[in-house]
């Protein structure tokens, strides 16, 4: 694991040592007022046992993003660009290449300041640790959508990467579970109207041939599958629309049968698949297509990312 530590007002002591358990004193601030923020990104490995990073610029700026918000400081982008080339170097052999496999990265900054006053704390903790992940089944996901919680809000913390974030989403999802159902459909926290992410997964709605997918805003994570599926759907000549969407439109879609697919977006699965959506009581399927556009938009996303394709927008970034 890498870590760094902040103090007397600069990141200082930067090191690379095994992963293993850290200590802190019970009054960090990180365990009562919650300054904690992360990424996620992943390296994969090409046929000839090259090891790639896709498009850790975004992911490092990010980061950043989120530090502000919650009166972190900034890391330093180069820095960070290497720690995370020399760590993955390091354990470049834990990467896997084939199908599936990658090694998952997990930038996190925590707050370790000793002391219950409630102010932002003097003192952080940089680190990154390390996993290989392999390809698991993925069953289409049955989505309900929220007319009650809420993700996010006006002027909150929702385009963050804010530990808090996801503490915040569990209950409601679990009562969707109990439900029959895998995940959420968050809708805007004033009027449940407009849709607006799926689970931890930024979300597409293909009506007719379009795709549809909303704006980003201060409730809304700027996720870089979402930004890199628009610009691959559009070389592959397929109408994106980022605009809002509503559950009315959603369901005039499905009742005159122009909704097609419906996919969550995000480094974890790439795309996975809606296969019904719930709303206030009531199932609604989706039709299986043989040529889904989350098939073919995952397949070019991840010959991008496995060195399988040319990388026409300069996304590889070689170890
Ligand atoms: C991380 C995350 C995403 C997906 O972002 P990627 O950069 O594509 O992994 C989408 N929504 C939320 C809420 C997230 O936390």
């Amino acid at each position: 694991m890498f870590c760094c530590t902040f103090d007397q007002g600069q990141w200082q002591n930067p090191r690379i040592a095994a992963y293993g358990p850290i200590s802190l004193d019970p009054s960090a601030k990180v365990f009562h007022y919650g300054q904690a923020i992360f990424e996620g990104m992943k390296a994969f490995k090409d046929d000839n046992n090259d090891v790639f990073l896709f498009r850790p610029d975004q992911n490092i700026k990010r980061f950043n993003k989120s530090a502000s918000r919650l009166a972190i400081p900034e890391f330093p982008e180069d820095l960070f660009l290497e720690a995370l080339k020399t760590l993955i170097d390091l354990d470049r052999n834990w990467v896997k290449s084939g199908h599936g496999h990658a090694l998952y990265i997990r930038p996190f900054v925590i707050a370790t300041e000793n002391g219950v006053a409630a102010s932002p704390s003097a003192r952080y903790e940089f680190m990154i640790v390390l996993s290989p992940v392999t390809a698991y089944y993925s069953e289409k996901l049955k989505v309900l959508i929220a007319d009650h919680y809420s993700r996010a809000a006006d002027g909150g913390v929702g385009f963050a990467k804010a530990a808090g974030n996801y503490a915040a989403q569990f209950y409601p999802t679990n009562l969707a579970r109990e439900k029959g159902y895998h995940q959420v459909i968050w809708t805007d926290a004033n009027s449940h109207e407009f849709l607006e992410e799926a689970g931890t997964m930024n979300v597409f709605f293909r009506i007719g041939d379009t795709l549809i997918t909303a704006p980003t805003s201060d409730r809304i994570l700027d996720g870089v599958t979402r930004k890199s599926l628009i610009d691959l759907a559009r070389e592959m000549h397929i109408e994106v629309s980022v605009r809002k969407f509503s559950v009315t439109e959603l369901m005039e879609a499905h009742n005159s049968g122009d909704l097609k697919e419906i996919f969550g977006s995000g480094t974890a699965a790439t795309i996975s698949a809606v296969s019904a959506f719930g709303h206030k009581d009531q199932l609604y399927t989706l039709p299986e297509l043989t040529d889904s556009y989350a098939d073919r938009l995952k397949k070019a996303l991840q010959d991008i990312q496995y060195n399988r394709a040319t990388d026409p927008f300069g996304w590889r970034v070689k170890i």
